[in-house]
């Protein structure tokens, strides 16, 4: 693992914020090659991460060609699962892709920090990035470590891997966020007993549940199951809708909610509002809006963190602009993102 204590001022090649899929792949490409990367997180690692834990066929690709096998503490006890199940309305359930191959089922903590040790980087966690200052030579980000302000580091890149409520994307462009629209949402952990197969990640799309949609798993002893509500309303509004829903069709017998969790999403990723940074700042992942239809985000997480990093080697070693190049290469992950949320819609009937 990385140093324990930064002087004042620090330097290096890439700074990366955010040690989620996203951030951790950026760095373990630049690493690969050379370079040295921080990077900076603000919580203590392992953090929680608030997500279902499914790796898809993409996504699997793209963690073993940059990270390879993923090590037995990452996965629940049910390590795979072998599908998702969609409920438009009422207790009917389809399998929009039945021929769809099996998919993963990990612990986000596990998985998320096995990532980052394995991406080779200087890891400083309790570290948050709290401002941004663009220079002729890159970028001076000015951090909090444990309470303490006044450090800085300098890089020639950053690559803004903060998730979708980027702190990155603020400073940058203040006035982009005021324009995109949000849920906020919340996942509960229960002991109980539901009429559904463990094998299976139900979503439900029904538009009085959620205003994003609800769903449904089964991580080790716990039903997990969550719904969103408008930035602004409750998302306990939504959770008991959809609690009464599967009471009531699904035989739903709760024991004990053992933990709530919630965390603001945006909709940039279903409106096909991205945004990928400036200058020498690239914006990967979920900050860059990257979240592809029922909120699989972690295969765009991959491919746009190995992007970011491409675009900077390639920028190294050209006379192109990194912002440009960057943008060339994860255009194939914008269309791919829209394509998955119009499938959504046309499931669903609705305007997602
Ligand atoms: C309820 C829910 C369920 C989901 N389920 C799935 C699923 O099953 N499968 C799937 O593929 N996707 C799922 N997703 C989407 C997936 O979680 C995201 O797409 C993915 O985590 C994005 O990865 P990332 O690396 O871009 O950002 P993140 O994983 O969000 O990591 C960002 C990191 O940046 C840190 N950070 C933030 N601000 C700062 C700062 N100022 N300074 C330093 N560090 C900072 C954060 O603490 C965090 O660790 C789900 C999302 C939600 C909300």
């Amino acid at each position: 693992m990385g140093r324990n204590g930064i002087s004042n001022t620090d330097s290096y090649d890439v700074l990366v914020v955010g040690a989620g899929p996203a951030g951790a792949t950026a760095a373990k490409v630049l690493v690969e090659s050379g370079y040295s990367v921080a990077i900076v997180e603000k919580k203590k690692l392992p953090r929680y991460k608030m997500c279902s834990g499914i790796i898809e066929a993409r996504a699997q690709q793209r963690v073993e060609q940059y990270f390879g096998s993923l090590p037995d503490r990452v996965f629940c006890r049910q390590r795979v699962l072998e599908g998702v199940r969609v409920c438009i309305s009422g207790d009917s359930l389809i399998d929009p892709m039945p021929d769809a191959p099996p998919m993963l089922h990990v612990w986000r903590s596990c998985f998320d920090h096995w990532l980052t040790l394995e991406s080779g980087a200087d890891i400083m966690d309790e570290t948050e990035l709290i401002g941004l200052e663009q220079t002729d030579s890159g970028v001076r980000a000015a951090i909090r470590r444990n309470g303490n302000e006044g450090l800085q580091i300098e890089a020639c890149y950053l690559v803004g891997a903060d998730g979708a409520d980027s702190r990155v994307r603020k400073r940058l462009e203040p006035d982009f966020d005021e324009g995109i629209g949000g849920f906020m949402q919340e996942q509960r952990y229960c002991l109980a007993h539901v009429d559904l197969d463990p094998r299976y990640f139900y979503a439900f799309l029904d538009p009085s549940l959620s205003p994003f949609f609800a769903w449904l798993s089964f991580k080790d002893e716990y039903l997990v199951y969550g719904a969103s509500a408008e930035r602004g309303g409750r998302t306990a509004v939504s959770m008991d809708r959809f609690t009464e829903l599967l009471e009531r069709n699904f035989g739903l017998k709760l024991e004990k909610v053992v933990e709530k969790r919630g965390c603001a999403e945006f909709d940039m990723g279903m409106r096909g509002n991205f945004f990928l940074g400036r200058g020498k700042l690239l914006l990967v992942g979920a900050a860059a809006g990257f979240m592809n239809g029922l909120g699989e985000g972690l295969s765009s997480a991959f491919r746009t963190g190995a992007g970011a990093a491409s675009a900077i080697l390639e920028a190294e070693k050209s006379s192109e602009d990194v912002y440009s190049l960057y943008a060339k290469l994860v255009k194939p992950e914008q269309e791919q993102v829209k394509a998955s949320w119009d499938l959504i819609r046309a499931l669903s009937g609705r305007d997602y």
